[in-house]
């Protein structure tokens, strides 16, 4: 859920429930994480040991919460759970650890904004198992000390390097997922229109795959505003024809560009001549969060080598010319 799914109401939420896999075989893609984090699970349960701490990173939408219930689901364990940014104080924490069953998970989304006095008694509580609470305060103040089921902590984050050193050593086990290709994604579009009972041509949804950026989070929901589309202007069924005219509907470019990426690098080709130019320089033309831009935006332009991160700056490639259509600078010719 990392990047937020708080502008969805309540049956967006359920739907999304419904499309969650709740189970390793369930899960597509990812699959030396999954292969991994296959082989902790089974070691822990047959030795009747909590999991070791887990750190999932990277970009917004790939399942790192639904891998995380994964995990619970098959630990045969119970899931709590919270994020950073809502752990205020070191008893909204104390509160959670001490209602955890043994072997249970604790997920923490968004652990790069912990707020720093409540990370330091999740240190204790990751090593020993156990918190120091302040009784009281003034001359009655006293520290008693608290022993916790052993847990694990799941803690999801899309900046990984904002972590403090401390806290991410204390995870035994850190896995980074990546960017799903069209061919995986195709395959969780189709499952999904099965789930909402939605007929789907198997090229409609190599469509929808191919322009989601990577994310099955997007694909979903391309899928279901895809699905409004054949209902209404179709016959229901999600045919090629009826998936590009949504895309397009939808302002979703023949590659998956959104709104935002295409700014990003008009800003880049338009406004600083290709660069290289900084990120806040770029955030504050285009009107976003730095932190958003480098978080969502970034990473996937990278990738798909629309933009170069060097030592000065960021730069547009030859890719990001041709994609806008814009002329050639003379040091990319020939
Ligand atoms: P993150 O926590 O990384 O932001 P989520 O776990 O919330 O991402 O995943 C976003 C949505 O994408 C979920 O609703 C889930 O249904 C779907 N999803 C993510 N990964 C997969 C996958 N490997 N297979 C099928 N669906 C997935």
């Amino acid at each position: 859920m990392t990047g937020g799914t708080s502008h969805m109401d309540a049956t967006e939420k359920e739907i999304d429930k419904a499309l969650r896999p709740l189970s390793f075989a369930d899960f597509t893609g990812q699959d030396k994480v999954v292969e991994n984090l296959k082989v902790f699970v089974a070691a822990a349960r047959q030795r009747g040991d909590a999991l070791d701490h887990v750190l999932l990173h990277g970009p917004p939408g790939l399942g790192k919460t639904t891998l995380s219930h994964i995990i619970a689901n098959e630990l045969g364990a119970g899931i709590k759970m919270t994020s950073g940014p809502v752990l205020d104080k070191p008893s909204d924490l104390a509160g959670l650890l001490t209602n955890l069953e043994p072997h249970d998970v604790l997920f923490i989304d968004e652990i790069h904004r912990l707020n720093p006095v409540v990370e330091e008694y999740l240190y204790s509580a990751m090593e020993d198992y156990r918190i120091d609470i302040m009784l009281d305060s003034g001359p009655n103040a006293r520290s008693v000390q608290i022993s916790l089921s052993p847990f694990t902590l799941i803690g999801a984050t899309t900046r990984s390097g904002m972590l403090t050193s401390p806290l991410r050593a204390r995870f035994g086990i850190s896995s980074r997922l990546e960017y799903y290709d069209a061919k995986l994604l195709t395959g969780i579009v189709q499952r999904s229109a099965e789930i909402l009972a939605t007929p789907i041509h198997e090229d409609a949804a190599f469509e929808i795959a191919r322009r989601s950026r990577g994310t099955p989070r997007i694909a979903n929901n391309l899928l279901r505003r895809t699905r409004d589309f054949a209902q209404i202007k179709g016959t229901g069924t999600i045919t090629v024809d009826i998936a590009q005219f949504a895309l397009n509907a939808l302002d979703v470019d023949h590659h998956g560009l959104d709104d935002m990426d295409k700014r990003i690098l008009s800003t880049i080709i338009d406004k600083f001549k290709g660069g290289p130019v900084g990120i806040s320089t770029i955030a504050t033309a285009c009107g976003e969060e730095g932190e958003t831009i480098e978080e969502v935006y970034e990473p996937f332009l990278i990738q798909e080598g629309y933009i170069k991160r060097t030592s000065r700056g960021r730069e547009a490639t030859e890719a990001a010319y041709k994609h806008l259509g814009r002329p050639m600078p003379q040091h990319m010719r020939g």
